[in-house]
């Protein structure tokens, strides 16, 4: 979205502060009620991250059991007051088309995330009350009477009765992730938990997988810790140069991260039945008792001993495994093939930082904050929506959905209030 070209007021009943799906959605409300509301964004257009989720496709959200971590009780509080029916609600007023798949996950029906940012801006631009500004960066804010000033990088100035911060995190940098107003809300007065990349790939010991980099297969991953199974995931994922990443293995990164910072030995267990078809091919974080390494490993060597009784040892692994995956196993006894294709172990030696993460864990602690209008318990007047508050989302919609229903809470509150103090 270009720059305004009318200059705005510099008090307006509400500013905004970040353009990502949380102020976007909560500008959205303002403009509905014909609030006199400014919108601040840094990077050059609004959305920027919002274009990349989801691969391009935009997992908008999802209509399953919440899936959330950190101040989850304060996530499943926000989804009780709006919950997903009421953010498709949102999303078709503004004319999107939404897919419902059967594991919950909604996309929109184009496929494209650009089509959710398109009906966002053209809300916005239709309206007469919100004005937005780009490349323009908050760096302070500070209390003035009732109301709240904020400062730019630019040295301007803005006064306004209600704030709404919705500047996200610091995971992905390079589409506008910024942990900098967090700590000026803890400024405030706000207990700030420290951010930590989340859903992000895992550095493993590579060399019982060179040379497979690239390759995408379905999965499941369990994660261990000092030798205990903690955790497991399954779903895509992807041999890379520095170990694992895909959405499988991103969903053990916060509990991987975790376990190195406290010392202990992080590995990482992989998986393939479903490449024979001896799992189905689940897209969620598994159970711990859902998982039988040693069923695993039975049914996998059974498999390609009868397998090998019908094709022969040349002919075993064509069809069955990706050529780059046969080249690994084509040589070892049916026992160790077995072994590797269900429990090949690699160390996790760390967690990609905040360039490669989707998420960040940690940020404002929810509890200094109210779950029906996400406004501050400690600075009334003060709202506070999506990832720089701690709460952080499973891969699959969660992380959008939690970011809506914020924006929207948030926003709805501001405009009652704003409506009250009206003479
Ligand atoms: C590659 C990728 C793929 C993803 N895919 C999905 C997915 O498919 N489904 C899903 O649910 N989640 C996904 N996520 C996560 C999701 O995008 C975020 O959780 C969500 O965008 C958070 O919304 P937000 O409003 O809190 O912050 P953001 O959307 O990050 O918006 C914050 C905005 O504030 C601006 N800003 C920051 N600081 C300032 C400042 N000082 N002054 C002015 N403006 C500022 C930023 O430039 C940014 O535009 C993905 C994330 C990434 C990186």
């Amino acid at each position: 979205m270009p720059t305004t070209q009318r200059p705005p007021k510099n008090k307006p009943d509400l500013i905004i502060i970040g353009g990502g799906a949380s102020g976007l959605a909560a500008a959205c409300v303002a403009a509905d009620a014909g609030l006199d509301t400014l919108l601040l964004e840094k990077e050059e257009r609004v959305g920027r991250k919002l274009l990349a989720t989801g691969n391009g496709r935009c997992n908008l959200m999802n209509f399953g059991e919440p899936a959330y971590w950190g101040d989850s009780a304060f996530a499943r509080g926000v989804l009780t007051a709006c919950g997903a029916e009421e953010v498709a609600r949102f999303f078709e007023g503004l004319g999107l088309v939404i897919r419902r798949e059967a594991d919950g996950r909604a996309y929109p029906a184009s496929g494209q995330a650009a089509c959710v940012l398109d009906c966002l801006r053209t809300r916005l631009e239709d309206s007469q009350s919100v004005k937005v500004r780009t490349s323009c960066t908050v760096r302070e804010i500070w209390r003035r009477g009732e109301g709240f000033s904020i400062r730019t990088q630019g040295g301007e100035t803005f006064e306004a009765d209600r704030l709404i911060v919705s500047a996200g995190g610091p995971a992905a940098p390079k589409l506008g992730g910024s942990e900098s107003l967090a700590a000026e809300l803890a400024g405030l007065g706000h207990r700030l938990v420290p951010f930590r990349p989340a859903l992000s790939a895992l550095m493993t010991d590579t060399a019982p997988v060179k040379g497979l980099s690239g390759l995408r297969v379905p999965a499941c991953l369990t994660l261990f810790r000092d030798a205990r199974p903690v955790s497991a995931s399954a779903g895509e994922m992807l041999f890379t140069e520095y170990g694992l990443s895909g959405v499988c293995a991103m969903q053990l990164s916060r509990e991987a991260g975790e376990g190195l910072d406290a010392g202990a030995a992080m590995e990482v267990s992989l998986d393939f039945s479903t490449l024979a078809g001896l799992a189905a091919p689940l897209m969620r974080r598994v159970r711990i008792e859902e998982t039988d390494a040693k069923a695993a490993y039975h049914k996998m060597l059974d498999f390609l001993r009868r397998r090998e009784g019908r094709l022969g040892a040349a002919r075993l692994y064509t069809g069955l495994l990706p050529r780059m995956m046969a080249q690994k196993v084509q040589a070892l006894s049916l026992q160790k093939a077995a072994q590797w294709l269900t429990a090949l172990r690699l160390r996790v030696t760390g967690v990609r930082g905040f360039d490669a993460a989707q998420v960040s864990s940690g940020g404002l602690s929810c509890s200094d904050f109210d779950p029906g209008t996400l406004q501050s318990r400690l600075v009334p007047g003060l709202y506070v929506t999506g990832e720089t508050l701690n709460v952080d989302g499973d891969c699959g919609g969660y992380n959008l959905l939690f970011a809506w229903a914020t924006g929207l809470l948030a926003a709805g509150h501001a405009v009652q209030e704003a409506g009250k103090s009206r003479p």
